[in-house]
């Protein structure tokens, strides 16, 4: 039997429809997981199974993160690596990284997780690239199950560890074919190719730096051969384009194209400093993008120029990156620092806060593939949030309730639903015991960091 849903009263609806609704006392009716219809409170049905009251609450559609490495939120603020740029940042956290375990990583996903849905993402992508002491991706797609996260897990890989060439140390890189046949189990056994799919596996080496040319090739033939997308991590910084000048003598675009690595089915994150010929090929390709403003900003690798990308036609997406180079996972500040980075870079017009939304949602749909979120009408996916207009950060900023969520302080949300079930209720995780995640993720937190201490 089915099950009805309907949230009414709302402040306002940011649809981000075909023309970009915004409905005053909006309301939406929703069945199973499915929006059935969106519009004004008095023209929709006035009853259903649930019924959630909107009054002062702005409805969007929920925010999609295009980029992540949920393990690190173990590493946050990890003292050796506070102050690196990228290369140095990561030589001292591999060490650390090597002692993870299938608990930490299921533990630090869910925890990674809850911070995300309650900063109105409904949506995310993990890459995971590192494997030691019998860790799988499989633990993290359990974490997604068990919270509700509509969820793209990206099989990382390294295999040139530092004996050839590469940067991570030899214990913590894999096998190449081990690679390969763990990556096509990982389709087999979980991709969803439908829609409303709430679990897809993504093919995804970690970056030239870490990987072979032939693995970046075998990795492009499997996923198009299987119709999964690749992922990966390019041109983020000068010393990613130093060193692919010395390997490859090719820009990091030239490679990805020479890797097969263009595509729609391909989003590659960063592309800080990605040249006018990269950007120009990816608008060509519809190749996307993962913009993560804060790591970049962490690490000073630059300021990525979406302004320009959105111009050309480049699908750009919005991630809050991993948790040792963010090192917060609030999806709704990682929005509000899109927009004043690029403002910081190319002026006070180069984004507005609805653009910088429009990037979190529909943005991160078309770069992940999903034609069915990122926009709340008839046919969508359940997947929506409300943000409370009377909390404290927003006192004044009532003239434009929309623009105040990514102007003011970065909010948590009162209410989640993701694929049609209510995941955060009045603010809090209704799907798991937040209290008893974080408590046990912080132990394995301290016991990570002491492992590698001891060794
Ligand atoms: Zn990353």
């Amino acid at each position: 039997m089915s099950k009805t849903l309907l949230i009414k009263n709302a402040a306002i609806v940011v649809t981000m429809n075909d023309s970009r609704d915004e409905i005053k006392n909006g309301a939406i009716y929703i069945r199973d997981n499915i929006i059935e219809q969106v519009g004004n409170s008095a023209d929709l049905p006035q009853s259903a199974d649930e019924i959630i009251d909107a009054s002062h609450h702005v409805v969007l559609p929920g925010l999609i993160n295009t980029h992540h490495h949920m393990y690190q939120s173990l590493t946050r603020a990890i003292p050796a690596a506070q102050n690196g740029e990228l290369f140095s940042w990561l030589t001292n956290l591999y060490p650390i990284w090597a002692g993870l375990t299938p608990e930490m990583i299921k533990v630090s996903t869910l925890t990674a997780m809850a911070e995300l849905m309650l900063s109105g993402c409904t949506t995310s992508s993990d890459h995971l690239y590192i494997y030691p002491n019998k860790t799988r991706l499989d633990d993290s797609l359990e974490a997604a199950q068990q919270i509700g996260m509509r969820f793209h897990g990206a099989r990382g890989a390294m295999s040139v560890g530092q004996s050839k060439g590469g940067l991570p140390p030899d214990r913590v890189v894999e096998e190449e074919k081990d690679i390969l046949r763990d990556t096509q189990r990982l389709i087999e056994t979980y991709h969803d190719a439908g829609r409303h799919a709430m679990q897809r596996i993504v093919v995804a080496p970690c970056s030239p730096f870490s990987v072979s040319r032939d693995l970046m090739r075998e990795a492009a033939d499997m996923a198009r051969s299987y119709k999964v997308s690749l992922h990966t991590h390019l041109a983020e910084n000068l010393n990613d384009i130093a060193y692919s000048r010395e390997k490859f003598n090719m820009t990091p675009a030239e490679y990805a194209e020479d890797c097969g690595w263009v595509g729609h089915d391909v989003w590659h994150a960063h592309c800080v400093q990605l040249d006018d010929h990269g950007i120009n090929l990816f608008a060509r390709t519809g190749t996307g993008i993962a913009h993560c403003p804060c790591s970049n900003m962490r690490l000073a690798s630059g300021i990525a120029p979406i302004r320009k990308m959105l111009d050309a036609g480049v699908p750009v997406g919005l991630g809050v990156d991993g948790c040792a180079s963010n090192d917060s996972g609030h999806m709704m500040g990682e929005v509000r620092q899109a927009m004043l980075l690029q403002r910081v870079g190319f002026g006070p017009d180069a984004m507005t806060a609805r653009q910088a939304l429009e990037i979190a949602t529909l943005g991160g749909a078309r770069v992940l593939n999903h034609d069915d979120i990122g926009a709340l009408k008839p046919g969508m996916s359940a997947d929506l949030v409300l943000f409370d207009t009377r909390q404290i950060g927003f006192a004044g900023a009532l003239h434009d309730p929309v623009a105040a969520l990514v102007f003011c302080t970065p909010p948590k949300v009162a209410w989640s639903i993701i694929n049609g079930r209510v995941v955060v209720r009045e603010g809090h995780l209704a799907s798991v015991d937040l209290g008893v995640v974080i408590e046990r993720h912080n132990a394995l937190s301290l016991e990570l960091a002491q492992a590698q201490a001891a060794r």
